[in-house]
């Protein structure tokens, strides 16, 4: 049995999975006639209360989309330090979008209203670049999965409405925030001018996401997508997992939720084990000591069947998803109590 922590990207799609997206009608959608996709389009845009929405190959391309749309070159993006948008998206806020970059240093990866205010430059200074857009991530991947409730999402909209700033939401795991704090979609759409979700996370899809927002948002967007190559045919098989994973696949992320905390009291008792992020969703991220190298004790565990990744020298990540299951957890237990001294020799 390969326990494999690594991410929740590493899921396979599920019999009823493929049995949906090898009977989805399709169409050529750079033409807009795939009725799957417009379909998932539809029901993502209604589900959360934004106007229309755009499916694309990955949670990149469709934040890279987003900040190219919302900025001009010159313009400066507020993001926090750890955020996805600025460490794993190979520099493309620079690159796409020529904006530049202010990075708060929030706690876990969180952006408050006074962090954000400390980062809006004055339009009227000619020196600076110009404050126009905030990037929230919830959950947030490099915080151990923390989220943001709907009520301090109000608290930073409001700074932005009074500065004009555009609030981008990459939510690559919103769906992991929500079951957790069982706050209704439908908020989201009000407190976002785009939201990013990922289907090929927690929600078990072989690939997809979907950008959200007005109408003639999505109108640019889906010319940025088209000028980077992102135009795709038939992806109607792609979009039916899409739709499948948001009928069936959403509240049993709560599993995974459980499961991440079941893995967490299993590190409690690891002498290595020096400090755990508390675990609020799926992500559970520890400390190692000074003297063990995350990337020898990554090496080390997959020998005995367990892979996590690396996440910083002296940190390690598992994720739970939808292909973790109870059984691997009794495993898990197992060759952690068994053979937990020859991690550290
Ligand atoms: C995975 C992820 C993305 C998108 O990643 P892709 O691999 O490009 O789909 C974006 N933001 C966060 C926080 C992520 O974890």
């Amino acid at each position: 049995m390969l326990i494999d922590l690594r991410s929740d990207t590493v899921t396979q799609p599920t019999p009823a999975m493929r049995e949906a997206m090898f009977s989805a009608p399709l169409g050529d959608d750079v033409l807009g006639d795939d009725p799957t996709v417009n379909a998932l389009e539809a029901k993502a845009a209604s589900l959360f209360g934004m106007e229309a929405a755009l499916f694309c190959a990955s949670g990149t391309m469709t934040n890279q989309l987003a900040i190219r749309t919302h900025t001009r070159p010159g313009d400066d993006v507020i993001c926090d330090y750890l955020s996805h948008v600025y460490q794993y998206e190979g520099g493309g806020i620079s690159v796409n979008a020529l904006a530049s970059v202010s990075l708060a240093h929030g706690e876990r990866g969180k952006l408050t209203p006074s962090l954000i205010r400390d980062y809006i430059y004055s339009p009227t200074d000619s020196h600076k670049p110009l404050s126009r857009l905030v990037v929230l991530e919830n959950t947030v991947n490099k915080g151990g999965g923390c989220y943001y409730t709907v009520p301090e999402i109000a608290a930073i909209k409001k700074v932005c409405d009074e500065n004009g700033l555009i609030l981008h939401l990459d939510g690559a795991r919103l769906f992991n925030a929500l079951v957790e704090t069982g706050e209704p979609t439908g908020a989201y759409g009000q407190l976002f001018d785009s939201i990013s979700i990922c289907l090929s996370k927690g929600l078990g899809c072989p690939v997809g996401s979907l950008l959200l927002g007005k109408a003639d948002f999505i109108r640019q967007a889906r010319r940025f997508r088209k000028l980077m190559g992102g135009g795709w045919r038939q992806a109607g098989f792609l979009a039916a997992a899409g739709i499948y994973a948001l009928d069936h696949q959403v509240d049993r992320l709560k599993q995974d939720h459980s499961r991440a905390r079941k893995i967490g009291a299993m590190l409690e008792h690891l002498p290595e084990v020096e400090e755990i992020l508390p675990i609020d969703t799926n992500i559970v991220i520890f400390r190692l000591p000074e003297t063990i190298l995350a990337a020898d004790y990554v090496e080390k565990l997959a020998t005995k069947g367990i892979r996590g990744i690396s996440f910083g020298k002296h940190l390690v990540r598992f994720v739970t998803h939808h292909d973790f299951t109870d059984e691997m957890v009794v495993e898990m237990e197992k060759i952690l109590n068994r053979d937990f001294y020859d991690f550290i020799d």
